[in-house]
């Protein structure tokens, strides 16, 4: 599977704009899916061209939660791809879209191997997908705290964290991935960095990891 991420408080090339808010591809088990849209659609859009993704490559659109700095690009994706499956959290209201909405209280197999927790603490849902290694898990912002979302499948390994992290300093959850790559809203990147030197991955727009 590969990660790249589109969107981020950061740019790893001068071609790729950085802005408050999140939104990376993620290629696996035969999908393209975007996972939340950043803040605004003019950017995204912007970075997935100097990225060479073409919207319409997209399958997917996995929205975390409702906050502008994840669903601020969403139309503009949208106004290029008309056959993507948008999968959100209940409590993203308001969202008119002819082919296909999910919707997600619970955990929930999306795909063979991808997963959901579903919406927690009716706010944010992350996705897990399974690899030969262990689980990659993605997040948006880590609302409901990082042991709440890792907990809600108590009997994955966990081999991959990527995303925002918020305020957490859950290290000893963090610890239990073998790799962290802790990015756009997460306020100690520097002091996970110093704590899990090995396990940490620097994030930013344009960064891409294949697993
Ligand atoms: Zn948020
Ligand atoms: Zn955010």
């Amino acid at each position: 599977m590969k990660i790249t991420i589109l969107y981020d408080n950061i740019s790893n090339s001068p071609k790729l704009k950085a802005d408050f808010g999140f939104s990376c591809l993620i290629e696996a088990g035969g999908r393209n899916i975007l996972f939340d849209t950043g803040g605004n659609g003019k950017i995204l859009l912007n970075n997935m061209e100097a990225l060479g993704i073409d919207p319409d490559f997209i399958d997917d659109i996995f929205i975390s939660h409702q906050h502008f700095d994840h669903i601020g690009g969403l139309s503009a994706v949208l106004n290029l791809n008309e056959r993507a499956v948008l999968h959100i959290p209940p409590s993203l209201r308001g969202i008119k879209y002819p082919n296909g909405i999910i919707k997600y209280d619970r955990p929930a197999e999306i795909y063979p191997g991808i997963f959901t927790t579903g919406e927690l603490d009716n706010i944010e849902q992350s996705m897990f997908i399974d690899t030969e290694k262990g689980s990659v898990v993605i997040i948006g912002c880590c609302h409901p705290g990082l042991g709440k979302i890792l907990g809600t499948f108590p009997d994955k390994k966990i081999s991959l964290i990527v995303g925002g992290l918020h305020g957490s300093e859950e290290y000893d959850v963090m610890n239990k991935a073998e790799k962290i790559c802790p990015t756009h809203c997460t306020k100690h990147i520097d002091e996970i960095e110093k704590r899990l030197p090995d396990k940490y991955i620097q994030g930013g727009a344009g960064t891409v990891i294949e697993f």
